[in-house]
């Protein structure tokens, strides 16, 4: 028995016989030709071949993967008609007078490199799919069919590494679990294991001799252990069979309420990041929307959205929501967030620096503008507010202003807005010493517990050398969650939890004895924390 250890993309068992898939390499010789106009031709044409295939891969993907994990196909489209991608190619079969063929994978190897190097950990993600889709030109330039993965039996799929078309086509029946080599958590390969729900580890270290041994993903604990003794199998055995009973017992507490034994109740709501997340919040049974960052919204576009595209976004997840609370955060861009045409400054400790709150009452057009269509849009349903990033009364009173300012300026021009909450991040320790007279500064508090743990222990969330020495239930977070509890209620504020804390069910209890009043969490971990909150006994 022998235990290799990578990083977990996703949590869950799998047990099988293992198999070690290796690309078929496709050798490519650098041909020299006399007619570069043909070849150039020649590439246009396997371009446009390559962009059907994966228009055919986007819509296999959606119906797999929802339309969110499928857009990486989309994206990939987008690549192949990069300028300076194309520009690249065609000035190697200009310039070196070479075949199509070579001047592609050059210009795929070139740029991933680039990517590669990149500060940026998104950029670096990226690189697989750039030598993915030269990959697929090359192929149809070859005339050979697009790279892929069979097997006659369920395996567990090793890899030196899984390019994003590579995983979703996967079919699930047939792979119980993949383990890479190499591929970050942040790479979208990673992101579709999680779609699919498959347990994966990336970063494991192992040798091509494995293939037909049997193995067990340890999806909890980042293991591929090989060859398991009889004791460790039947065990393993046992927690996949109770996982699954568990997993099935789960989607019967939907439309169950969130009560303790002894009768509390407490709301649990989703976080979301896009309108398409909607659906699985409602899917998941959330009873509303605890986190809505808007920011995804400006990371995902090239310019400011604008008014009327964030009223729209905002509008359509308050009617799906059809009533229910739906809580959305201002802007909370800077630190790990960066936006390419807000033009930040580099600064030295960005995550202390210009962000969220900082940048809006400083940049007062940015926040009107989403201001008003919050407002414009909380006629259609029950939106409330919440303010990232809050270290002062002040702060809070100023927003307020702005806040009246919107408001009166949308009433003179005769636009109709509904009754919103206004409520405050509690992520900075100087927002939980001053809980007390925030407080009555707003309806409700909702504690960040990301970032409030990196400020109170001074631990960088971004930085993984730290993960042995950040302990998430230190005594300073959790007194500081008791702390803006009981301040919030004395100033007569609610207070949820939306940061990754919440969803961890070892401390349920502990947050219910505290009065939190709700708990925001990723919406597949709704039915899991409602399942706590009920089995939970307070009186005991
Ligand atoms: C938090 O800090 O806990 C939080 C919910 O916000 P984010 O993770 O987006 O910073
Ligand atoms: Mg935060």
């Amino acid at each position: 028995m022998e235990r290799i250890y990578g990083k977990s993309v996703f949590a869950g068992i799998a047990i099988g016989k293992l198999a070690v898939y290796k690309k078929e390499t496709n050798s490519i010789s650098c041909e020299k030709v006399s007619d570069t106009d043909t070849e150039i031709k020649r590439w246009q044409a396997a371009k446009e071949t390559a962009k059907e295939q994966l228009k055919d891969l986007y819509q296999t993907a959606l119906a797999g993967v929802g339309r969110d994990n499928a857009k990486v196909f989309e994206v990939h489209r987008m690549m192949l008609d990069d300028p300076d991608f194309v520009g690249l190619v065609e000035d190697i079969i200009r310039s070196r007078e070479v075949c199509a063929e070579y001047a592609v994978a050059y210009a795929g190897e070139d740029f991933s490199r680039r990517f590669e190097a990149s500060e940026d950990e998104y950029m670096r993600g990226r690189a697989a799919d750039l030598l993915d889709i030269t990959d697929r030109v090359v192929r149809v330039l070859s005339g050979l069919a697009p790279g892929g993965f069979s097997a006659t039996e369920p395996v567990i799929l090793l890899a030196d590494d899984l390019a994003p078309s590579e995983t979703a086509r996967l079919d699930k029946s047939w792979v119980l679990s993949f383990v890479t080599r190499r591929g970050s958590a942040n790479s979208h390969t990673a992101i579709l294991a999680r779609a699919m729900s498959i347990p994966a580890l990336v970063g494991a270290d192992f040798s091509d001799e494995l293939d037909g041994k049997t193995a067990i993903v340890d999806g909890f604990s980042g293991e591929l252990i090989i060859e398991p003794d009889k004791e460790t199998l039947r065990a393993y055995e046992n927690k996949k069979a109770e996982l699954c009973k568990y997993e099935a017992s789960l989607s019967e507490l939907k439309g169950k309420e969130n009560i303790t034994l002894d009768g509390k109740k407490v709301d649990i709501y989703a976080n979301i990041g896009s309108v398409a997340d909607v659906a699985e919040a409602l899917e998941n049974d959330a009873g509303g929307i605890g986190l809505f960052r808007s920011e995804f919204l400006y990371l995902k576009s090239d310019t400011w959205p604008t008014e009327d595209e964030q009223f729209q976004t905002y509008r359509t997840v308050a009617e799906k929501m059809a009533g229910k609370k739906v809580i959305i955060r201002t802007l909370d861009i800077g630190a790990d967030k960066q936006v390419d045409y807000f033009k930040l400054a580099k600064e030295d400790n960005p995550a202390m620096g210009y962000r969220a709150i900082r940048i809006c009452l400083d940049r007062i057009d940015i926040f009107k503008t989403q201001l008003r269509a919050l407002y414009r849009a909380s006629y259609y349903g029950n939106i409330a507010i919440v303010f990232p990033m809050i270290i002062s009364v002040d702060e809070v009173k100023k927003i307020k202003s702005i806040v009246s300012e919107v408001k009166r300026e949308l009433t003179d021009q005769g636009i109709s807005y509904g009754q919103v909450e206004l409520g405050i991040m509690i992520e900075t320790p100087a927002a939980v010493w001053m809980s007390e007279e925030l407080a009555h500064e707003v309806d409700f508090f909702s504690i960040g517990t990301n970032d409030l743990t990196q400020y109170t222990l001074a631990i960088d969330r971004q930085n993984h050398a730290l993960d042995n020495i950040c302990d998430t239930h230190h005594p300073a977070i959790l007194k500081a969650i008791r702390t803006t509890v009981e301040n919030g209620h004395k100033g007569g504020a609610r207070v949820g939890i939306c940061g990754e804390l919440g969803a961890d069910t070892s401390l349920t209890a502990d947050f219910l004895r505290m009065g939190v009043d709700e708990l925001s969490v990723s919406p597949s971990l709704v039915l899991s924390v409602r399942d706590a909150v009920r089995k939970t006994d307070l009186s005991k």
